[in-house]
C-alpha cells in the first residue's frame, strides 16, 4: 500500500481566478519521500482537470504509485445518495452530478442544481445560501430561511470528528465548502472513468491500485501552515500536506487508511494529526528504490555499488540538543558558531611584566605600578606610559599594556623593572579573537564530534549542540547450525561468531546496538523477527542466508518486499549481499562466513550507516606501503586480504579461506587490491586500510 508519489489538491468552487497566482484558487503539489516540488497554481477547474489527467498519466506510465488527496468532501451525510440514485452508492452519486453539472471558467449551474435537488426533499431541502445576486428557485438565501425537516444530518461523521469543519449543505459565505463539492464530484467521476481499474477511491474501494484518490482536510496543522514562507496560504497547505503524506512511514499510512467504509467516506488523517506532525518533524524515509541495483548477469564493481548507495541513502534519524558532556561521538546536525571570541580579551601568554611596547634596543627601565593582573582577577586601572605591571599567564592586559616581558628576563627592585631590549610591540601577548572570532563557524554539520572538538566548543562559549539521535542498528544471525558461544554444541553445530563481532564493531562506531539474537532457517519465524526488528531499529545487519539457495530465507523474504536486490558484487570475499527495505528499515543481508560478513560490513555497511546516521559518505584512510608478500590476482574483481604492518611492510595472513576467523583477529587491517589483474612482488606499494579507519 505504500505510495512513492503524493499529490495534494486544494479545490475551489469559484470561477476562473486570473493568470497570476491567487488565494482561494486551485493549488496542487507533488511530493515524494517527504520532499515537495513547487506548488502549482491552477486558475480554473478545466485547467486543473487537464493537469491532473496529464500528471497522473505520466506518473502511471513511469510505474509510480500515486496517492491523490483532495481537500473536498467526497460524500454527503447518509440518506442523500439514496434519494438521488436509489442507494447509498457514493460513486454512483458522483456520476449523477457529473451528468448534471455545467461548468465553464466564467459560470456554472451549482446554485440552480442545488435548488432543483432541494425540491426532492420535504421543506426547503438541505442546501442553502444562494451566493448570487439573482434569486434561485428553492434555494434559501440565509440559514434563517431554511427548514430542518429534510431528514438529513447537517454533517457527516468525519466532519463531526474535525473541529471547525463546515456542512456540505452550505453553498456560500466565508469558509463554506458546499459549492466546491458540487463542482468537484464531476471531476472525480471523470478521473475514475479515465483511469478505470488503475484507480480506486478510498475508503469506498480497496486502495490497492496504482492511483488512489482520497479525501483529506488541510486544517489539521494550522501552526505549521502559518510558519510556511509561501505568501499564499493555499500553496503552503498543499505543499505541507503533500510533504507530510509522502513522508509517512508505511505502517502509519496503513493505520490512517484502516477505517470502516460507509457511504459517508472518511477524511484521511482525521484524528491522526499527530502522526502527520511526526512525519514532518523527522527526516523523510528512505526511497523504496535505494537498494534496487540493476539486475543482470554482470557482477557489479564495488565502485558502482558504492555510487548507487551514495546517491540514494539519506539521513533517517531526527535531532536533539545535548549538553557538551554528552555529545562526544555524535554527528552534528547543524553548523556551530563560536558564541564568543577566543580569547575573549587580549591577555598575557607568559608570566612577566606588562607595559606599552615596543621597547628599544638597550636597557629599558620601567616604574612598577602597584597591584597586578592575574587570570580571573584583572587589573582595573590604567598603566601610565613609562610604567609596567606584574602580570601572570592568561591575565587580561590592563589598559595601557600591549606587550609583556618574560619574568626570567628582567631585574626587579620594589619600585622598577629593567630588561634588555629590543622587544616588539605585542610580544608575549595574545590578541582578542586570534583563535576564534565570535559568530565564526567553527564546526560543520555532519561532523562526528571528537574530544578535541569539545575542548574547542567549550572555549568558544558553546554549551550545547544540535546532534542527530543515535542510529539504532539491529544485529541478527541466521542459521539452524548456530549455537550461543559457551553453550554445549554437537559436531554439526557451530558457534555464532558474527553477532558478538558485529555488535562490538557497531558499538565502536557510536551506534545504538540492538541485539536481535539468532533466527532459525525458517521463513515464518524470520518474518516475525524482521517485523518486530523494523519497529525498533533504523537499520538491520543480518548474517547468513543471503544467497539464492534453499535455506537462504533472508534473501527470499527481502525479494518479496519488492524493494530488494541480490547484489552480485565483484569482490572477494563477499559475493551475494542481499539488500532491501523491510517496512522502510534497510536490511543488509550479509554472507554468513565471518570473514565475508566482516569485510562486507566494513566496505558497504560502514559508509551506508554513516549517511543514515546523519554523517557524510566516508571513505576510510588508505595508506600506500611496501608489500612483504607475493600475490597473483585475477581481473574483474576487487580483493581484500587480512593484513598487518610489520617493520613498515604489509604482511598478509597465510590463508585466504573466508571461514578462517582467526585471521581477522590476527589482522590490524585490510589490503585492498583493485579490480584489474595484477602480480604483486615484495617491495611493491599496496593499499593498506587499518580497521580503525572505517
Ligand atoms: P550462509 O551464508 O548462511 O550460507 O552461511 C555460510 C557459512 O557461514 C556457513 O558455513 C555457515 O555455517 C557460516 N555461518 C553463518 N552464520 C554464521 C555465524 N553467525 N557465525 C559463524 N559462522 C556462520
Ligand atoms: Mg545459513
Amino acid at each position: 500500500m505504500s505510495f512513492d508519489k503524493v499529490i495534494m489538491v486544494d479545490w475551489s468552487g469559484g470561477n476562473d481566478r486570473g493568470a497570476s497566482p491567487k488565494k482561494d484558487a486551485i493549488w496542487a503539489c507533488i511530493s515524494s519521500a517527504g520532499t515537495a516540488e513547487e506548488p502549482i497554481y491552477l486558475r480554473n477547474r478545466q485547467l486543473a482537470e487537464a493537469w491532473l489527467i496529464d500528471t497522473l498519466k505520466t506518473l502511471q506510465s513511469a510505474g509510480h504509485r500515486v496517492l491523490v488527496g483532495f481537500d473536498l468532501c467526497f460524500a454527503y451525510p447518509t440518506g442523500f445518495a439514496t434519494k438521488l440514485v436509489g442507494s447509498e452508492d457514493t460513486l454512483a452519486l458522483w456520476d449523477w452530478f457529473e451528468a448534471r453539472v455545467r461548468d465553464d471558467p466564467k459560470s456554472n449551474n451549482r446554485f440552480d442544481l442545488a435548488g432543483e435537488i432541494n425540491t426532492l426533499f420535504p421543506g426547503t431541502g438541505p442546501f442553502w445560501f444562494n451566493g448570487l445576486s439573482r434569486d434561485i428557485a428553492h434555494l434559501p438565501r440565509k440559514g434563517l430561511d431554511r427548514t430542518n425537516d429534510h431528514g438529513l444530518s447537517d454533517k457527516r461523521a468525519a466532519d463531526k470528528a474535525i473541529p471547525g469543519s463546515f456542512s456540505p449543505w452550505q453553498l456560500a459565505g466565508a469558509g463554506a465548502v458546499g459549492g466546491q463539492v458540487i463542482m468537484g464530484l464531476p471531476v472525480l467521476s471523470r478521473l475514475r472513468k479515465r483511469f478505470g481499474n488503475s484507480l480506486s477511491v478510498w475508503p469506498f474501494q480497496t486502495p490497492d491500485t496504482q492511483i488512489v484518490l482520497a479525501e483529506t482536510y488541510f486544517s489539521m496543522l494550522p501552526d505549521l501552515v502559518a510558519d510556511d514562507p509561501h505568501p499564499i496560504k493555499d500553496a503552503s497547505q498543499v505543499s505541507l500536506y503533500a510533504r507530510a503524506f509522502s513522508a509517512l512511514a508505511f505502517p502509519d499510512l496503513a493505520k490512517m487508511m484502516d477505517v470502516k467504509a460507509t457511504s459517508e467516506g472518511w477524511v484521511l488523517g482525521a484524528e491522526h494529526a499527530d502522526i502527520l506532525r511526526n512525519a514532518l518533524a523527522g527526516p523523510p524515509p528512505l526511497r523504496n528504490d535505494c537498494f534496487a541495483m540493476p539486475q543482470g548477469a554482470h557482477w557489479t564493481p564495488v565502485a558502482e555499488a558504492h555510487q548507487h548507495l551514495r546517491e540514494r541513502l539519506t539521513c533517517v534519524v531526527g535531532t536533539e540538543v545535548l549538553p557538551l558532556q554528552e555529545a562526544a561521538g555524535r554527528l552534528l546536525a547543524q553548523n556551530v558558531q563560536a558564541a564568543r571570541s577566543h580569547p575573549p580579551a587580549p591577555n598575557a601568554a607568559v608570566d612577566g611584566y606588562g607595559f606599552a611596547g615596543p621597547a628599544a634596543e638597550g636597557i629599558s627601565r620601567l616604574k612598577l605600578v602597584e597591584g597586578r593582573s592575574a587570570a580571573g582577577t584583572p587589573y582595573d586601572g590604567i598603566v601610565p606610559s613609562g610604567h609596567a605591571i606584574r602580570i601572570l599567564t592568561g591575565a587580561n592586559l590592563p589598559k595601557g599594556v600591549d606587550t609583556v616581558v618574560l619574568q626570567e628576563d628582567v631585574g626587579t627592585t620594589n619600585a622598577e623593572v629593567s630588561f634588555h631590549g629590543p622587544l616588539k610591540r605585542g610580544a608575549n601577548a595574545r590578541n582578542a579573537g586570534e583563535d576564534m572570532q565570535a559568530g565564526q563557524t567553527i564546526l560543520q554539520a555532519e561532523r562526528k564530534i571528537t574530544a578535541a572538538d569539545l575542548g574547542m566548543l567549550a572555549a568558544a562559549g558553546v554549551g550545547s549542540v544540535t546532534v542527530h539521535k543515535p542510529l539504532r542498528v539491529g544485529v541478527l544471525s541466521t542459521g539452524d547450525e548456530l549455537r550461543e558461544p559457551g553453550d554445549a554444541a554437537t559436531t554439526g553445530e557451530i558457534y555464532d561468531a558474527n553477532r558478538p563481532m558485529l555488535c562490538a564493531l557497531l558499538a565502536s562506531w557510536g551506534y545504538q546496538v540492538v541485539d536481535l539474537g539468532r533466527a532459525p532457517d525458517d521463513r515464518d519465524t524470520l518474518r516475525g523477527i524482521l517485523d518486530s526488528a523494523a519497529s525498533q531499529c533504523d537499520a538491520i545487519l543480518s548474517s547468513g542466508g543471503a544467497s539464492a539457495g534453499d535455506e537462504d530465507h533472508m534473501s527470499a523474504l527481502l525479494a518479496d518486499t519488492g524493494s530488494s536486490a541480490l547484489w552480485r558484487i565483484a569482490m572477494k570475499p563477499g559475493r551475494p549481499l542481499a539488500l532491501g527495505l523491510w517496512e522502510n528499515t534497510p536490511v543488509f543481508g550479509l554472507p554468513g562466513n565471518p570473514v565475508a560478513a566482516m569485510v562486507c560490513t566494513l566496505i558497504f555497511a560502514a559508509p551506508s550507516l554513516g549517511v543514515m546516521a546523519g554523517g557524510r559518505w566516508q571513505e576510510p584512510t588508505r595508506y600506500h606501503l611496501p608489500a612483504a608478500f607475493t600475490k597473483t590476482k585475477k581481473t574483474g574483481r576487487r580483493e581484500y586480504l587480512r593484513a598487518r604492518i610489520e617493520e613498515g611492510q604489509v604482511t598478509i595472513f597465510p590463508s585466504e579461506g573466508s571461514g578462517r576467523v582467526s585471521g581477522l583477529s590476527w589482522a590490524t587491517g585490510l589490503v585492498e587490491l583493485s579490480d584489474p589483474a595484477q602480480k604483486i612482488a615484495p617491495g611493491d606499494l599496496v593499499t593498506y586500510i587499518p580497521f580503525n579507519s572505517f
